[in-house]
């Protein structure tokens, strides 16, 4: 009997169908791992690989059901102009989505955001606006602030605005929500989330809310954000900075609907750049730093338990965005982030 070849045994049946008609229809079904080479106390750890949409992250999803339900509504339309304030993912997603279907592209971009991502919309076609990471909402360069007045002035301009947009919460509800519950066969006890617009916490809660009201919603927060305080003491307080792209706010986003989290915690940018590179050294996964984040916090959520859980988070996009930063040593020892940097060594040959 002819056997299997070995490299394509671990493709998903899904993938080897006849050809696609567009990349996008790539877009979810994204493959789950479990990580076995980390401590993770009494519980099995999944994570969801994100990464592996064409557009690599988890923003192509919120890209697709934004432009089609605005297409849908009429406020989009054939020469129209898509315009939104974004960490890069979201800009990336709509840019792959919105420039084959003529639509101009207008993103406004915080310039903490690595070079890598900038580069990559520019190179897909789309305007980058960058602005000011430093400033907070109410300031005229804020990057949402900005992308609403750039809409407001552009005829036939969309904004997006990911932060408030209901199809963004419900292309998780309805598409990664019932593939997480499906590839783990039922029976999920945790899921580990971060917040940018909100999207995938409100998104996933509300799925498995209905599915299994066991299931408890854990947020992963850089320390510096608002959010997880904001659980913890029910007080709004000022934000900090941190370094992770992606998720932690200085405001509560519509989108965001706390009231689903069981439990949050702050995670040091130093502890989500560690555990971004623990995850490509131990278990050959290339992540970006908000998947760093959400590690760090999964595993401390795991060891923490007393009974077996199955937890299950994200890997939001790749680590190639950010081979400049989280993998470069000297970039996060100028930082001061890198774990080495305690020692004296790298910051020695820095300097
Ligand atoms: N990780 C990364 C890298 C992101 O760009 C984002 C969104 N800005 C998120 C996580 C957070 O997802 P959401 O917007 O659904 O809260």
């Amino acid at each position: 009997m002819a056997t299997r070849p070995p490299d394509t045994a671990p493709l998903q049946a899904s993938r080897l169908q006849s050809p696609y008609g567009s990349v996008l229809d790539l877009v979810g079904q994204t493959p789950v791992v479990e990580l076995k080479k980390f401590d993770t106390g009494p519980c099995r750890l999944f994570v969801k690989l994100e990464s592996q949409n064409p557009g690599g992250s988890i923003k192509d999803r919120i890209a697709l059901s934004m432009v089609a339900d605005a297409e849908r509504r009429g406020v989009l339309a054939p020469g129209g102009t898509i315009v939104e304030a974004t960490a890069g993912n979201t800009g990336l997603g709509l840019a792959q989505v919105g420039i084959p279907k003529g639509y101009r592209i207008i993103l406004v971009v915080p310039d903490k955001m690595s070079r890598e991502k900038v580069q990559h919309l520019r190179a897909l076609g789309a305007e980058v606006r960058l602005t000011r990471s430093d400033v907070l909402k109410g300031h005229p360069e804020y990057y949402q602030d900005m992308a609403e007045r750039i809409a407001a002035g552009t005829p036939g301009a969309f904004y997006a605005n990911q932060f408030a947009n209901p199809a963004n919460p419900l292309a998780h509800e309805t598409t990664t929500g019932p593939e997480i519950w499906r590839q783990l066969d039922g029976d999920v006890d945790a899921v580990v989330v971060g917040v940018g617009s909100g999207g995938t916490l409100t998104g996933l809660g509300r799925f498995f809310a209905k599915v299994s009201p066991k299931t408890e919603i854990i947020l992963a927060d850089p320390a510096g954000s608002v959010l997880a305080p904001y659980i913890k003491t029910g007080e709004l307080g000022e934000a900090g900075s941190w370094t992770v792209e992606g998720i932690g706010e200085d405001f509560i986003p519509p989108n965001a609907d706390l009231s689903l989290v069981a439990k949050a915690y702050s995670v040091p940018d130093r502890q989500s750049m560690a555990a971004a590179r623990e995850l490509l050294s131990k278990e050959g996964i290339l992540a970006g730093s908000s998947s760093g984040t959400l590690l760090a916090a999964a595993l401390r959520y795991c060891r923490e338990q007393r009974t077996p859980k199955r937890v299950v988070t994200l890997v939001c996009d790749s680590g190639n965005k950010y081979l400049s930063k989280v993998f470069d040593d000297f970039w996060l020892a100028e930082q001061g982030l890198s774990e080495r940097e305690q020692h004296g060594d790298l910051r020695d040959l820095v300097a």
